[in-house]
């Protein structure tokens, strides 16, 4: 099958790209890397009247560090394709979740075209991106007609493919604060074939307390286990509870991981298995992490 006829329109700069949208209202969207859109297109799962391209739109890419009010931040701009992420020396030294990440992400060619924005924007609650910006505590920048705005990630994600962006806004940026001093990331998901989406996944960052199973801060967040990425808040309590024994703090996190996800039975998979595999991943992250960290304070 292919799309329909489309119309279709290339922004020559960001105000231009908000000025299209708004002159052409609900029948008009955008694409980026079109590594979404157009097998929507063609499925004719979507059917936009006109497309408005912002793929040339320079400004809108590239990652560099940043000063916000003082703070060093990481800021990844939208059109900032999931290979520059890939083989970014910032990303590695000061966001390593991403790093670890972008090598799940589909396969090198969608990798060579889709966006880091665009990925955020499409809210597909497989994705990779999305979970990690939550575990991150990641801001995100959107422009639109009265300027751009700044939601935190934990009020972004709002259901399957909703997010906080409004009818004529654009996603232009992420801002990321560069990891701190003793935090560690930690990535892991199981997918059928390589580069499929994930049945289960888990994007983690947390500051491991030297000797034991606990954290200081941790933000465990899951993909693919309901209709968006998610925080697992109860699990991350018990990481973080000093009054737990550090024998059993792992097995608590991974049981109360009940209290934080509900999977839906799907034709892949169960929910009960979902809940099980969201288990078993974070155990092995967890002790990844853990197994960094002192591999770090002994040598
Ligand atoms: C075979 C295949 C396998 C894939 N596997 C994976 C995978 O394992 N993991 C994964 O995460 N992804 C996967 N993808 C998707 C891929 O990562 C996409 O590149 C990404 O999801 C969307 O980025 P894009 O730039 O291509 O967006 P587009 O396809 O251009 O757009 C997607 C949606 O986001 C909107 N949009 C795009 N940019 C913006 C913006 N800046 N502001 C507001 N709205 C915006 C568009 O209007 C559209 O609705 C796969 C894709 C394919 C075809």
């Amino acid at each position: 099958m292919k799309a329909r006829d489309i119309q279709y329109e290339r922004a020559r700069s960001l105000q231009d790209a908000v000025d299209l949208l708004h002159r052409h209202g609900p029948d008009a969207r955008l694409i980026a890397g079109g590594q979404s859109l157009v097998p929507a297109l063609n499925l004719r799962l979507a059917a936009p009247e006109m497309l408005v391209d912002i793929g040339a739109l320079a400004e809108l890419r590239g990652i560099r560090l940043v000063e916000v009010d003082g703070v060093e931040r990481l800021r990844i701009g939208a059109l900032t394709r999931h290979v520059d992420i890939e083989r970014s020396a910032l990303i590695a030294a000061h966001v390593p979740l991403l790093a670890l990440a972008v090598k799940h992400v589909a396969h090198a060619a969608i990798r060579n075209r889709g966006t880091f924005g665009g990925s955020i924007a499409h809210a597909d609650p497989a994705s990779e991106f999305p979970a990690c910006v939550l575990a991150l505590g990641a801001m995100l920048h959107i422009a639109g007609r009265d300027g751009t705005r700044t939601v935190a990630a934990a009020d972004f994600f709002l259901g399957l493919h909703e997010t906080a962006i409004k009818a004529g806004e654009i996603l232009v940026a992420v801002d990321i604060d560069p990891l701190g001093e003793g935090f560690r990331s930690g990535f892991a998901e199981l997918a059928r074939r390589s580069g499929d989406y994930a049945l289960v996944g888990v994007a983690l960052q947390g500051r491991p307390l030297p000797g034991r199973t606990l954290f200081a801060v941790v933000a465990p967040a899951f993909f693919s286990v309901g209709d968006r990425p998610l925080l697992a808040d109860a699990a991350a309590a018990i990481l973080m509870d000093a009054a737990v024994a550090d024998g059993d703090r792992i097995r608590l996190a991974q049981e109360s991981l009940a209290a934080d996800l509900d999977p839906p039975t799907d034709p892949q998979m169960s929910g009960a298995a979902r809940l099980h595999l969201a288990r078993v991943l974070l155990g092995r992250v967890v002790a990844e992490v853990l197994a960094a960290s002192q591999g770090v304070a002994r040598g």
